[in-house]
């Protein structure tokens, strides 16, 4: 074995997950590893050293792992956005088309003010349907987007074009064809 592992050497990948046909990339390896996890978590946040952000959000539900560790060396607020009917509080809705059919994800409609630097994290980005939902979600409260970091792109599934075309920066640390 190598001495030193890449971010992709601890990711998992399942044939025929969820559905036959995909490969699905399992992260729960990556989690699982002390140094593998650290790793990803300081290089996710390597491209915003030294700029504000004043929350981190995380999309349902990787998106949490990540997030709220993140969240937790920048000392920062963490918010989630998850799938509708979740969460206690008032939220606001951002539906979304998926391969088969559509989605609805949801924010507390108080957990971004106005004005903040929001970065916005998941484990992975395919066709950037649900980044684009979490997006307009904060845009909506008024937040700004620094950016988007992902540790697994696919880049054949286009997403990392689609946020870049609503002028969002994209962050990823490993891409699998
Ligand atoms: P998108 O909306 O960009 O098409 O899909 C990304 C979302 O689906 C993310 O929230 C991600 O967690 C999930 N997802 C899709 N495919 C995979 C996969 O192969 N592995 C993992 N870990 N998540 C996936």
């Amino acid at each position: 074995m190598k001495n030193r592992l890449n971010v992709e050497d601890y990711i998992r990948t399942i044939p025929d997950f969820p559905h036959q046909g995909i490969m699905f990339r399992d992260v729960t390896t990556l989690f699982n590893d002390p140094r593998g996890f650290r790793m990803a978590i300081d290089l996710l946040l390597h491209p915003y050293a030294g700029l504000q952000i004043d929350r981190v959000v995380g999309l349902e539900a990787r998106g949490f792992i990540l997030g709220g560790a993140i969240a937790h060396q920048l000392s920062t607020g963490f918010v989630p956005i998850r799938k509708k009917g979740k969460l206690p509080w008032r939220t606001i809705a951002q539906d979304y088309v998926l391969e088969y059919g559509e989605a609805t994800v949801e924010i507390h409609e108080d957990a971004i003010q106005p004005g903040e630097q929001v970065l916005i994290v998941d484990d992975l980005l395919a066709t950037g349907g649900t980044a684009e939902a979490g997006i307009k979600l904060v845009e909506r409260l008024g937040g700004n987007i620094l950016g988007c970091a992902f540790v697994v792109d696919l880049p054949d599934l286009g997403g990392r074009r689609r946020l870049e075309g609503l002028g969002v920066d994209v962050h990823a640390l490993c891409s699998f064809e």
